[in-house]
């Protein structure tokens, strides 16, 4: 049997009286390397355990995490923050699963990731003869992600792999599966044609010019407006367009306000920001330009008390179907977020009318007014510590370390995190985005950790952490720089509802009291901090900086304090019908 070689460096193969053959795993490996994909995320067993082994013995960086919808959640973040591709890997059937769910989530918001998940014999699975972990995955996977495709000869494997890294980055980016069967990965072929059919995609995510008449509409209207404003969304921070949507902000001089991980594409103390005067501006505008953003429940599908007087609305963004999805859109500019804020930015001139400055002081005014209030707020220190006066300590540490990536999710945590911290720099904030989802965080370290290389904290509500916790372990294992906070209230939302029967159990949103979640990074060799003051926070927080390592500062917070699902209270079934 001739030596089973890797198809990329033909000045390696050895020479053998036998031509050199390939297998299906050398060429998986060396189709996403030969497309610069040089991470894995993922989670080795049956089939794929010798993939993992082998990509890293090629040189991959493979990270393994303790559970695998935790894996794709990293593949996601490593997608929005390169614009390539993360991929995950997974076991068939129960792992594939799991992961599916981070794809899902990664299709919703936009994210491009690959899961590639082994599979059991085709044969099997489809006359449902009872396979190990049988499963028809490619079925289950389409309609959660934006393409599916199953490779069932080696030969297709470069093709499998390029269609897989299109569909994801190209348009509106988005979650791939990519089903590789056992068989798939264990058949030989001739390593030269196996090489000779690998792909080097070529401009995966092509620019998409607007139209010029599109542009033109769109710069009339907002000419014509009195109450401009701008509303920037992470398909905006996604585009790594960062300078020309800098240029289009400060040349139309429109007040602008950043969606949540939008939050320093432009930085948040810029004197256009309107962030501490949301409500006004949303109600108050006369026409919003949305740039990488929908209208979706995050904006109230734009209607309603929170949009106030009627709009018109531009809405830049490269998916032409996201048009008139909640409202009429009057100016629709499709294109990549780049040549469309340039197209913009271009045909405002000198002679361009400023927003009309009675609006803007307006906007002024109620800013002014709010971050007075929030000031005052921030300055108490209760004791215990409460959500404001912990942030407030996190809000100094990201001013002093404006390049830290801030992972964020939770209820009240999430809420006030978002508007008490102020970021600096384009995609430094990961969170629970489109879905509102919890379980997002150790996910998101991880990926962030890997691709920056640089200090990431993750702000979790302590219900929030516990989707993922397990992954402690894996962030000590391959010692990341990633601190944890989790704000630990005893509870979901809080932790004071008690069981109204009087029986034993106690009440369904209220944990463990007192639980010291600083032990379980111990457990693993981080290190661990149990904080119940800001001066003590502030400390913990400066060491894990300095230190560089896995930390996790266990602070607690005023058992009462918070409110019920934070700000999402009207989705609550029986507080939305008590209002009706
Ligand atoms: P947010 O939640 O911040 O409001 P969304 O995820 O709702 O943002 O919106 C992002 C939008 O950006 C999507 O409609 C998506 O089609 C669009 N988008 C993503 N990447 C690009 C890009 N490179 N160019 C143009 N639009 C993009």
């Amino acid at each position: 049997m001739a030596e089973v070689v890797g198809t990329i460096e033909p000045e390696t193969i050895p020479a053998t009286e036998t031509p050199p053959m390939t297998d299906g795993f050398h060429l998986v490996i060396d189709a996403f390397k030969l497309n610069g994909i040089e991470t894995i995320y993922g989670l080795p067993g049956i089939p794929v355990t010798d993939l993992a082994r082998l990509a890293q013995a090629e040189g991959m960086r493979v990270i393994s995490f303790r559970h695998e919808q935790n894996a794709g959640n990293a593949a996601a973040a490593a997608g929005y923050l390169t614009q390539k591709p993360g991929l995950c890997l997974t076991v068939s059937a129960p792992g594939f699963l799991n992961g599916l769910t981070a794809l899902a989530n990664a299709t919703t918001n936009c994210f491009p990731m690959i899961l590639v998940s082994g599979s059991s014999e085709r044969e099997i699975v489809d006359l449902q003869q009872g396979d190990y972990e049988e499963m028809d995955q490619l079925n289950i996977a389409k309609p959660h992600a934006k393409a599916a495709f199953r490779v069932l000869h080696a030969e297709d494997i470069g093709i499998g792999v390029a269609r897989a890294i299109r569909a994801a980055v190209s348009g509106r980016p988005g979650g791939v599966y990519l089903d590789l069967p056992a068989k798939l990965l264990a058949q030989t072929m001739d390593a030269a044609a196996g090489r000779k059919s690998l792909v080097r995609v070529v401009d995966a995510a092509p620019r998409q010019l607007p139209a010029p008449e599109s542009v033109s509409r769109a710069l009339e209207l907002l000419k014509r407006a009195k109450r401009p404003l701008i509303l920037l969304g992470k398909g905006a921070a996604y585009a790594q367009a960062d300078a020309a949507v800098r240029e289009l902000v400060e040349k139309s001089g429109i007040p602008y306000l950043p969606m949540s991980m939008a939050k320093g594409l432009l930085p948040d103390n810029h004197p256009q920001s309107a962030s501490a005067a949301r409500s006004f501006v949303l109600a108050e505008s006369d026409v919003v330009m949305l740039i990488g953003a929908r209208l979706n429940w995050l904006l109230s599908h734009g209607k309603g008390k929170t949009w106030g007087s009627p709009k018109q609305f531009i809405q830049l963004d490269i998916a032409p179907t996201e048009i008139d999805s909640n409202v009429a859109i009057a100016a629709p500019v499709i294109g990549d977020i780049g040549s469309c804020v340039a197209a913009l930015a271009e045909g405002i001139g000198a002679d361009f009318p400023k927003p009309a400055a009675d609006w803007l002081a307006a906007v002024a005014e109620r800013k002014n007014k709010n971050l007075t209030k929030m000031a005052a707020t921030l300055a108490a220190d209760p004791t215990p510590m409460n959500f404001h006066s912990a942030l407030s300590v996190l809000r100094d540490v990201v001013k002093a370390n404006p390049d830290i990536t801030i992972v964020n999710e939770g209820a009240n945590t999430l809420d006030y995190a978002r508007s008490i911290i102020d970021m600096y720099q384009p995609r430094k904030r990961l969170d629970c985005g489109t879905w509102g989802i919890m379980g997002i965080g150790m996910g998101f370290a991880v990926g962030a950790a890997v691709e920056t290389g640089k200090q990431v904290i993750a702000i979790e509500g302590d219900s929030a952490f516990g989707f993922s916790g397990m992954e402690v372990e894996t962030i000590c294992r391959y010692d990341l720089p990633v601190c944890i906070v989790v704000f630990n209230n005893n509870g979901v939302y809080r932790g004071t509802d008690v069981n109204p029967s009087g029986g034993k159990d106690v009440a369904p949103t209220v944990f463990v009291k007192g639980a010291r979640y600083d032990k379980m990074m111990e457990a693993f060799g981080g290190k661990g901090y149990h904080v119940t003051t800001t001066k003590a926070l502030q400390q913990a927080l400066d060491e894990a900086i300095a230190l560089g390592k896995p930390v996790l500062i266990n602070a607690v917070i005023d058992e009462s304090a918070g409110t019920e699902s934070g700000r999402l209270t009207n989705l609550n079934p029986q507080s939305a019908a008590s209002k009706k």
